[in-house]
């Protein structure tokens, strides 16, 4: 009889010695942070996590559970055996954390800087500044005052060329803090009319143009609705055309209506029927191409 147990947030459990953190170093769009726990790239965090489980699991591991990395699989021969084996599993983590908690509670005393993630204080020359939630950067808490001009500038001033909302707030909440400043800072870029222009001519080129290259017969198909048009004898009006983009093979089917199930079921009688199933299909994605049916 066998149960898996799974640590929560395994590798997070392991906090990052304070003299090792700078290795830990990266950069994003956000600034610049190091790990304060363990993270699970890095390549010795396999071998401390591991060693941390079997400290954790002494004298249990082998006899009753085995563990890889965060897994740990508990066996035994029969169901009653097994709630035993659980409960020692359970009994071995405990004393472990309530060893480690006493050491704690013996070295440390209580700090209230790590309860308190943002403070304010003053600076030499008067200046009320605040240290932010995420730690590294000191705030100057910004007077209604001056709110507008810095969101101006922090915008539409030559320099700043009009960044959208979430880089502006990034590249500000470096500096400077005020309670409502994320919404004041989305509401400056909505209401730029430079950016309402570019937002509209944004839309019409979305993504840049691509070149799909067809490489082998049949293998990448371009289709395409026709339509509608007069009603034929047949009532049919609308037309798909389905082409080789290396052979130029073409076929145009007709159709009665066109819809995804009909411009399906054409696909597949009159084209996949014969020549087989394309690797790739290239359509305007309109809703006939685009749905599910
Ligand atoms: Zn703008």
């Amino acid at each position: 009889m066998f149960s898996t147990l799974d640590c929560n947030a395994g590798y997070w459990q392991i906090p990052v010695a304070e003299e090792d953190k700078h290795l830990t170093a990266f950069t994003c769009h956000s600034g610049a942070w190091q790990f304060v726990r363990l993270p699970f790239g890095l390549c010795n965090a396999f071998a401390t996590f591991q060693r941390a489980m079997d400290m954790i699991l002494a004298g249990v591991t082998w006899q009753i559970c085995l563990v890889y990395l965060d897994d740990v699989i508990v066996f035994s021969g029969s169901p009653e055996e097994h709630l035993k084996h659980l409960n020692e599993v359970a009994q071995a983590e405990d004393a472990f954390c309530q060893a480690r908690l006493k050491e704690l509670d013996a070295l440390s005393p209580p700090d209230p800087t790590w309860s308190c993630q943002a403070f304010f204080f003053r600076e030499k020359d008067g200046l009320l500044c605040r240290r932010s939630v995420y730690g590294r950067e000191t705030q100057v808490v910004t007077p209604e005052a001056l709110k507008k001009r810095l969101l101006t500038h922090q915008h539409q001033s030559v320099l700043a060329g009009h960044p959208d909302s979430r880089k502006m707030y990034n590249t500000i909440r470096r500096y400077v803090y005020w309670p409502t400043m994320v919404v004041d800072v989305y509401k400056h870029v909505e209401q730029c009319p430079a950016c309402a222009k570019n937002r509209l001519s944004e839309r019409k080129h979305t993504t840049v143009m691509k070149i799909f290259t067809a490489d082998e017969p049949f293998s990448g198909l371009a289709m395409d609705l026709l339509g509608p048009l007069p009603t034929s004898k047949g009532g049919h009006k609308h037309v798909l055309v389905i082409c080789d983009r290396f052979t130029k093979l073409t076929r145009a089917i007709p159709l009665r209506e066109a819809t995804a199930l009909t411009v399906t079921s054409a696909f597949i009688d009159r084209w996949v029927a014969a020549y087989g199933i394309p690797d790739t299909v290239l359509t305007d994605n309109g809703p006939q191409f685009a749905s599910v049916y």
